[in-house]
């Protein structure tokens, strides 16, 4: 019995693993980027690892067998010291060593990675060995990106392969958080679809009311979800021809809004690869629900890396 952990925005999810399958899942609320800006990082810091510690062990207390835990966590991680670099979620704190510093307090072996990582890893699990690679697409908030090369995810030399939400899709475009302008994730994120929708109409709306109105057939909220369904074609147009992965899965929030965005993304998507290759890309709408990340935390604490 493994546990798979998700740090969510709001929430701490847990979910207990036997032979692949979830079989419990426990959450709690949890706001780490509220506490982070409330409190000294030391903390923070010890706050944090007390509500992780606490679902664990009440885990724990159903189910003894479990043996180890692996968390998906929005945020760098250095793959040599296996530390937390950098989180834009936990402002104030660096280079914070999680697995360790939980694993003192539950007695179980601990593994962090990616959020984006494991649930490219728990995507390409559930596919039962069907695919070698693939690509994983999380569009969120911001949109994230996993891979999985040769069956084992790749975290790059500094933990940050596959930030696709920062590729340029947009020359001198839209000022992003990470300091640059145009990345992929202004426009082809929730976050993204709001600002274009508020661009064209000068209101402010969710991303999910502005999937509503291109139901109904707002021109907008059309116009916005086309937007981004391109600017994520541009961007995976240029992983395929970087990586020439044939799978490319589609999660997150946002992928219950696939029907909008992918006339535009098919369109651009084919108009942007070399020909040869048109036709050959397998685009999948992740139906694991919020639970990939949960399958693939808990598999990636026992799987050899
Ligand atoms: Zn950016």
């Amino acid at each position: 019995m493994l546990i798979g952990m998700d740090v969510g925005g709001t929430n701490l999810r847990l979910g207990v693993l036997q032979a692949g399958a979830v079989i419990e899942e426990m959450r709690v609320a949890a706001n780490f980027s509220e506490i982070c800006k409330t409190h000294t990082p030391d903390e923070a810091w010890q706050q944090i690892l007390t509500i992780s510690a606490d679902l664990i062990k009440a885990a724990l207390k159903k189910h003894p067998k479990i043996r180890a835990v692996g968390i998906g966590f929005p945020g760098f991680i250095d793959p040599v010291t296996h530390k937390i670099s950098q989180s834009p979620n936990l402002p104030g704190l660096l280079n914070v060593d999680l697995s360790t510093d939980l694993s003192a307090l539950i007695g179980l072996p601990v593994v962090v990675e990616n959020d984006a990582l494991v649930a490219a890893y728990g995507e390409f699990c559930s596919l039962n060995g069907a695919y070698s690679d693939l690509i994983y697409v999380g569009l969120g908030t911001g949109v994230g990106g996993g891979l999985v090369l040769n069956g084992r995810p790749f975290a790059g030399q500094h933990g940050m392969s596959m930030e696709i939400g920062h590729m340029i899709t947009v020359p001198h475009g839209r000022l992003c958080g990470c300091g640059n302008h145009g990345c992929m994730e202004q426009y082809a994120s929730a976050s993204g679809v709001a600002i274009s929708y508020q661009e064209a109409t000068s209101k402010k709306n969710t991303a999910d009311a502005i999937a509503t109105l291109a139901r109904a057939g707002d021109i907008a909220a059309i116009n916005a979800y086309e937007t981004a369904g391109l600017n994520l074609a541009n961007a995976v147009s240029h992983m395929v021809k970087v990586l020439d992965v044939r799978l490319i899965v589609i999660g997150g929030g946002m992928s219950q809004a696939w029907g909008l965005l992918a006339p535009a993304f098919q369109r651009a998507l084919d108009a942007a690869l070399i020909p040869v290759l048109r036709g050959k890309i397998e685009i999948r709408v992740s139906t694991s629900g919020d639970q990939a990340g949960i399958i693939g935390a808990a598999l990636l604490s026992v799987a050899s890396r």
